[in-house]
This record gives structure tokens, sequence and C-alpha cells, in this order.
């Protein structure tokens, strides 16, 4: 096999308090450097959390894993500083197409309209997502405390912190930690230590994932065969990834022998079949896998967090694995801060669990509905699903029910009990519980992203009129104010398009850069209780006993 990465190792360095034999309380511990633990950690320090990172070896993801991520999760590493160098090197697509035999029965563009910093998905394999992440993590400095060769063994809540044991290679010692949270992958050590369940639906097929280097001229976009005449009676799926590395999953059904379908004898015919006699290509990776779709009943026990496959596990089909996995980074990061700083009660930490669980649930719908599609369970399924692929040539009718996996969408936290309910009719999307659209902006007369302009904080996003305040405070918690068509202008109208902007409409947006709450009107009476709200103050009291100040 060619390989085309050089994998990197680091250092082990024996810790302080190891060597010291000290028992040391941390304020947050973070078990597992995949892609969700440093995106966790990259989260927490820019929230100014020292965080130590355990993982229990030394490298990053081995073989070949993730490779689509979406324009949610971009957006959230872009506000941790690491977006750039992902799409640098990702291989940028939006359009799918899908295949029955080999006519094209259906194409779908992921993100139609124009005027988005961050594309519809990026293609990247990932070990160069983590090797970015950890590069990123290293500009933290001291708030990120990165433990290679540092396996968690052992773990117990206590009423206000964690105990651990953590085996390295000079042995085991304890640590403590105000917060733990565990991202340490779908076999979660930390949730099979704490005796949690992780309940769903295992399905009976495998498919074989074939990275083959090859120059070839498809285009840079997601093709997806029903019974192609090259494997008949199963499914194909194809995507570019960077370095020429081109992904093929082959559907093999249950019965197939995983170690002799794994077997270079056995693949390069596959392969031959579908690319042709003449096509050059080296293999980098094979491997086959079968999958499951299950979550935690919660994400939260006592001060133990779960967060990515650890409290969630899909089928690839949609690549949500990953994707929604930073989804509950970006709800968990600013709540920790408020909590730890006091300003905001801890049942805040609940509605982690609360907002995640329901994206959760999205995700597993989403991706079951898409495994049931592709591998059909009984006859009558086949039936319909031959049928829907019969008419969605001719019939546009027929086209959204084709489900070759629909691809990863943030889940609005419609019903969060952080939200405030509209008191106004508004059009468009941008409901309580949604992430913010964005929009180009001008500042100081040069071009720049809505989104660049929040996050971390809450903001208070108003059109036309200044309140003539920069910013304010509610019990502590810090707000800016953000005047459109002062601090910033609408470069093309997007702005006031995506968000209904009439003037005087004014929003509250979360740190995570989630509407939590919009009026036609800019009042901070409102603002504060709707900020209470926020805060997981739930039933917000009335604003003239919260201790409200602002800056002019
Ligand atoms: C074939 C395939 C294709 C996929 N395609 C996509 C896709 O296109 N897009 C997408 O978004 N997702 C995709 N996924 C899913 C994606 O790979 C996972 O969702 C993602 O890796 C989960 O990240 P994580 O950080 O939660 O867990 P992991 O990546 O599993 O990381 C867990 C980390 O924890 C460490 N660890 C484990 N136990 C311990 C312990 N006791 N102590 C310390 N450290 C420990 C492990 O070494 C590891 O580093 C795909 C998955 C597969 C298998």
């Amino acid at each position: 096999m060619l390989n085309t990465y050089t994998y990197p190792e680091f250092d082990y360095v024996q810790s302080a308090e190891q060597r010291d034999g000290l028992v040391k309380r941390h304020p947050a511990v973070v078990v597992g450097a995949g892609p969700i633990g440093l995106t966790m950690a990259l989260d927490l320090a820019h929230q100014g959390i020292p965080v130590v990172v355990l993982d229990d070896n030394n490298t990053v993801s081995i073989g070949s894993r993730a490779v689509c991520y979406a324009k949610r999760p971009l957006e959230v590493w872009d506000r941790l500083g690491c977006a750039k160098p992902m799409v640098d090197k990702g291989v940028v697509w939006k359009v799918g197409k899908v295949f029955r035999g080999e006519e094209q029965v259906y194409q779908f563009d992921l993100l139609p309209e124009e005027d988005h910093k961050i594309p519809a998905f990026i293609n990247l394999q990932q070990y160069y997502l983590e090797e970015y992440l950890i590069a990123r993590l290293k500009e933290m400095g001291d708030l990120v405390d990165l433990r290679w060769k540092s396996k968690v063994i052992s773990i117990k809540n206590q009423p206000d912190h964690a105990v651990m044991q953590v085996e390295t290679p000079d042995g085991v010692y304890r640590m403590e930690a105000d917060w733990v949270v565990a991202c340490d992958g779908a076999n979660s050590d930390v949730r099979k230590m704490m005796g949690l369940e992780f309940t769903g639906q295992f399905f009976m097929d495998r498919f074989l994932i074939a990275d083959v280097v090859m120059k070839a001229d498809f285009p840079a976009e997601r093709w997806f065969w029903f019974n192609p005449p090259f494997h008949p009676n199963q499914s194909v799926l194809l995507h570019m990834q960077s370095d020429d590395v081109w992904r093929i999953d082959f559907q093999l059904g249950w019965d197939a022998d995983p170690e002799e379908a794994k077997k270079p004898e056995n693949v390069i015919p596959l392969l031959k079949k579908m690319l042709g006699e003449d096509q050059e290509f080296e293999l980098e990776w094979v491997s086959v896998y079968q999958f499951a779709c299950r979550r935690m009943r919660d994400f939260r026990s006592g001060r133990v967090f779960f967060a990515g496959d650890a409290a969630h596990q899909v089928s690839p089909f949609g690549a949500r694995g990953a994707n929604t996995g930073v989804q509950d980074v970006d709800n968990l990061a600013w709540k920790m801060k408020l909590v730890r700083e006091g300003k905001a009660p801890e049942s805040l930490l609940d509605t982690y669990s609360e907002e995640r669980v329901f994206a959760g649930d999205d995700n597993l719908r989403n991706s079951t509905r898409s495994t049931d599609f592709i591998t059909p369970k009984s006859k009558v399924s086949k039936a319909f699903r031959d049928a829907v692929l019969d008419l969605a040539r001719d019939r546009p009718f027929a086209r959204p029910l084709v489900n070759s996996g629909r691809l990863s969408m943030p889940t609005p936290y419609a019903g969060s009990s952080l939200n405030t309910p509209d008191g106004a009719a508004f059009s468009g999307s941008m409901t309580p519980g949604t992430n913010c659209a964005d929009a180009p902006v001008w500042v100081d007369g040069q071009d720049g992203w809505f989104l660049d302009r929040i996050g971390g904080r809450f903001t208070v996003l108003t059109f036309g009129q200044d309140p003539g305040l920069t910013g304010g405070e509610v019990d502590g918690v810090p707000y800016d104010v953000l005047v459109v068509g002062k601090d910033i202008q609408d470069a093309k109208g997007r702005l006031a398009e995506r968000y209904d902007g009439q003037v005087g409409t004014t929003y509250l947006v979360r740190p995570d850069q989630h509407v939590a709450a919009r009026w036609r009107s800019f009042d901070v009476a409102r603002i504060a209780d709707a900020l209470n709200r926020a805060v997981g103050k739930a039933a917000a009291r009335p604003s003239s006993r919260s201790s409200a100040s602002h800056a002019a």
C-alpha cells in the first residue's frame, strides 16, 4: 500500500503532578484527543478555562475515517481560529449526484445561494483535520496541557468534582477535575466505567472503504450509485479528498467475509470494474466497517459530560459523526465558563444535554432513514426504494425522497428552555434556537463577514436605529451591541434579508452564535429578561430585579 501521509508522533512528557506524587484539582479535563476532544479543549481555552487533555496514544487518527465536514462545524472551527488550513487543504464541494445503474436520477446543491464565507462542505482526511486542531491548540499556550500516552483507567463522580486514575509509561497517577468532558469515542471507556447505557440499533450490512491514490477527472462532487453495473445490487459512493486520494465505499452485504473482502486480490478487481482497466491507481487504505445508530440517554452524569461518538453514534451516511460532535462542544464550552464564574446557575449545564440530545435524536432519525433506504430491510422497503428511484428521474416530487445519505445540517434547538419565544411575526429561518446565518458585511470600509463579529460572548444585533449603547451587563453577564448601519454595514443586503431586519429589529445572540430571542424594537428590559433566560434562569426574573447596566 502507498502512504501519502506520514503520521506525526507527539512527545510523551511526564506531568509534574505524576512526578511529584501530588493529586491536583484541574478546572477541566478532556478525555480523548480525537476531533471532538481537541475542539472541546480549544473552545475551553478560548473561554479562558485551563484544560488538560488526556489521550491514550500519541498520534492522529490512523487510517481512513471521516472525510466530509459541513458548513456549521467549519464555522465553529473558524470561530476557534483553525478553519482556514482545513478549507485550504480540503476539497470544497456542494453538488451531489445520485445514479441508478448508469443513469443519473437526481442532483442536489447543498448551498445554492451566494454570500457565505464558509463552503457547504469540504472533504479532508481526518488525520489532517486533527493535525490542524493540534497545531491551533499549541498556539493557546499554557491554557492547554496536552498529555499523550495518558489513558484514563478509572473515574468516579464526587459531589463537586470527579476523580480519575491515569496510566502512563511511568505508571498510574490520580487526578481530580471540577469538570470532565468524555470525548473518548464510540467505545468510550469513561461511559463503560461509569456503567452508563448506550442503546440503539446495529445495522446488518458491511461496507468496504478503499482509499485510492490516482489522477482522475471526476469532478469535486459526491457521487452515489444504486445498483451500478460495476457492482450489481449494491451501492457505491465516491468522494475526492486532498493529495489525489479518492474515497470509494462499496456496499458488501451482511454475508461478506470482512477479512476476505479486504484482501488486495479482491479489492483491486472491484476497483478495475469501476474505474476501467486503463486507470492507474494505488491503494492507500482498505477496511471494512459496519455501523450502529445509538446514543446515551443523558449526555451529563454529575461532573462528567459526554460529547461526540462517546455520546452518540451514527452511520457514516450523511457525514454526521464528527460534524455533530463539534456542535456538542460549541454548545457546552460557554455554559461551563458562565457557571464556573458564578454568573449562571449550575442547571445551565443540564441544558447541554437537553439541547444536544434533541439534536442527537434528529441526527439519529436522519441517519437511520438513510441507512434504511440504502440497505432496505424487507421486500416492501426495497420495492418502495426502487419505485422512488424509478420516479425520481422524471418526476421532481419523488426526488426529495431519494435518500443516499441526507447530509449533515445543524438542528435548531426549537423549544429549548433557553429560548424566548417570538412575540411578533418574522419571515425567514432565524427562529430562536437556530444557528446564525452568515452574511457579507463592511467593517470600517473593509470587507468582512457577520459571523466573524459575533461568538464567544452574548451579542445584541440591532438594525438601523442606534440605541446609543456599545454593550451592557445583566447580573454580571456581559453583552456587546452591534448596530447594523453603524458598527457594520450590510454589504449586499443579505443580513437584512436573512434576519428579516426591518429598522428596529433586534436579536439576542448566544456565545455559540445561536439566536436566543428577537423583537421588532430595542428594549433593554426585554434584553435583560431574555439574557437571564438564556443563561438558565428559566423563569426569567423580571428585569427590575436583575442588576442590569449599559455601556454608552
Ligand atoms: C468509515 C467512516 C467514515 C466516516 N465519515 C465521516 C464523515 O465524512 N464526516 C463526519 O463528520 N464523520 C465521519 N465519521 C465519523 C467520525 O470519524 C467520528 O464521528 C469522529 O472520529 C468522532 O470523534 P471523537 O473525537 O468523538 O472520537 P474518536 O475520533 O474516536 O477519538 C477518541 C479519542 O479518545 C482516545 N481514547 C479512547 N479511550 C481513551 C481513554 N481511556 N483514555 C484516554 N484517551 C482515550 C482515543 O485514542 C481517540 O484519540 C466516519 C466514521 C467512519 C468509521
